[in-house]
């Protein structure tokens, strides 16, 4: 008889849960995932999937008016809102069957409820405890709000997705990935939109140019920017929330969405009573296999909060179940990965920002290009694109790309691609561009952007 029910017990039907769940089934090995909401997870429930899908309606009005430069005339434009969300849930509906065929084909069990680690072999679900040999912790993040005076009057991005109805006026709080992805949604669908944070430029982290360029462009389109200030209360009015700023402003809206950051989902699931050690943030602290403290539990996604992106948990769960379920050890791969924010315009980034290159290699010959894109060139928009090149001066090798512009999540992909293999600068050059596009700037770019002091002597 074997000594457990199961030889895998996954804790989180997320993106990471279900590949290494469905790849372990597959090496023949006998998995549970346990989901106390609905498999899919973050990324294709409530994240990624249903955000990229408003965001692809969001852009439709600029397109429209675009159109009219083309000699196109568009009467009579209405959105409906409520259309769009019944939309959207049946993908997602659609998306959430394919995940649990996945799981079904493979071979694996799904257990409903809470996962509960009981002991270092024992997870606890609906009040029923099952033995297993491992446990995988994918539980992923959940929204973290500052606490503020009214902050219970505030939406976070679960809630922004199922909107029975569209807020007239909008503040988002935040300026990481997620809020100025959903500021651009409401802009995009006609909403007064506020954006309120407390650096000078959105996106701290990126590039110092990506993070200008995006700031200017998402100015232009009337996004109503409040840098350097932040709430200090949200009072529920009778028709309305009044938004009081830190700098005396005090804004009246519809709705407040809080995009500050992510914690990992670690509490009440039983894992520090079984020994299993977090980091200062709550994160289950893991090694390069993806293994806890306790040597029976592994964790992988964002519960980890190593690099919180779908992918990356995916190449988590896909490492972890190679090196324990086929005799493959495989750590996973965390150097350059590449990223993109869904902004308006979008951000393709792979590799350093400037700043962090410096740091890293010293000397630097960067290679930057403002452009306007050419299907703008007969319309009304000013939207313009930027792109830049980080080059390491002693080894030549592109140790940075980003992108602000259209298409650039897509651009980004393929130079990820080259970066990821070392390619040096005269390896883009004698690169032939494909005309025209955009992305032929990519591997046209020759002038050097001029050293600090040459640039002042220019002045
Ligand atoms: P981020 O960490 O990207 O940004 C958090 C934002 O909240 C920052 O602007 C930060 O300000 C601000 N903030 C944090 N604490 C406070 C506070 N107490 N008061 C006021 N402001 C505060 O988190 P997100 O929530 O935007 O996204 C979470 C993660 O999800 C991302 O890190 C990313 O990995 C992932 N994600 C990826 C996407 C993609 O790939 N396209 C899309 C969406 C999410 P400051 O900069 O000053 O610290």
């Amino acid at each position: 008889m074997a000594q457990y029910d199961y030889d895998l017990i996954t804790i989180g039907g997320g993106s990471g849960g279900v590949r290494a769940s469905r790849l372990a089934g597959r090496y023949g090995a006998k998995v549970a995932v346990v989901e106390e909401l609905r498999v899919g997870g973050t990324c294709v429930l409530r994240g990624c999937v249903p955000k990229k899908l408003l965001v692809y309606g969001s852009h439709l009005p600029d397109e429209i008016e675009d159109m009219r430069g083309y000699g196109w005339s568009v009467e009579g434009v209405r959105h409906d809102w409520k259309a769009l969300i019944a939309a959207k849930e049946r993908e997602l509906d659609r998306l959430h069957g394919i995940y649990m065929n996945l799981l079904s084909g493979a071979g694996n069990d799904v257990l409903d409820g809470r996962g509960v680690v009981a002991d270092p072999h024992t997870v606890e679900v609906a009040s029923k405890r099952y033995t297993t040999e491992r446990i995988l912790v994918a539980t992923g993040g959940w929204p973290s709000l500052p606490d503020v005076p009214g902050i219970e009057h505030a939406i976070t991005s679960n809630e922004a997705l199922e909107l029975p109805e569209r807020p007239q006026r909008i503040a988002v709080v935040g300026s990481g990935y997620i809020a100025v992805e959903f500021v651009g949604i409401f802009h995009g669908y006609g909403s007064e939109t506020h954006l309120i944070f407390r650096a000078d430029k959105v996106l701290r982290g990126f590039d110092e140019d990506v993070r200008e360029a995006l700031n200017l462009e998402i100015e232009k389109k009337g996004i109503h920017l409040h840098a350097e200030t932040l709430p200090s209360r949200i009072e529920k009015a009778a028709n309305c929330i009044l938004v009081h700023l830190t700098d005396g402003e005090v804004l009246e809206v519809d709705a407040v969405m809080y995009a500050t950051g992510r914690r990992p989902n670690t509490k009440g699931i039983g894992l520090v009573e079984a020994g299993v050690a977090l980091t200062a943030t709550g994160a289950v602290k893991v090694d390069e296999w993806s293994r806890s403290s306790v040597p029976s539990i592994w964790a992988i996604g964002d519960v980890t909060d190593r690099i919180n992106l779908t992918p990356v948990a995916l190449a988590e769960g896909q490492a972890f179940a190679e090196t324990e379920f086929n005799n493959n050890p495989t750590s996973p791969d965390h150097e350059n990965v590449p990223s993109a924010v869904f902004s308006q315009p979008p951000i393709g980034s792979v590799g350093l920002s400037e700043a962090d290159a410096e740091k890293k290699y010293g000397a630097l010959d960067v290679y930057i290009s403002g452009f306007r894109p050419m299907k703008y060139t007969m319309t009304e928009n000013t939207e313009r694109g930027m792109m830049k090149l980080i080059v390491d001066r002693a080894s030549q090798k592109v140790v940075g790309a980003h992108m602000v512009g259209v298409d650039s999540a897509e651009i980004i992909q393929g130079v990820a691609i080259a970066v990821k293999m070392g390619a040096t600068k005269a390896d883009f050059d004698r690169t032939i561009g494909i005309h025209p596009t955009a992305a032929e700037e990519f591997v046209t770019m020759r002038e050097k952007r001029p050293e600090p002091e040459e640039r002042a002597a220019a002045e």
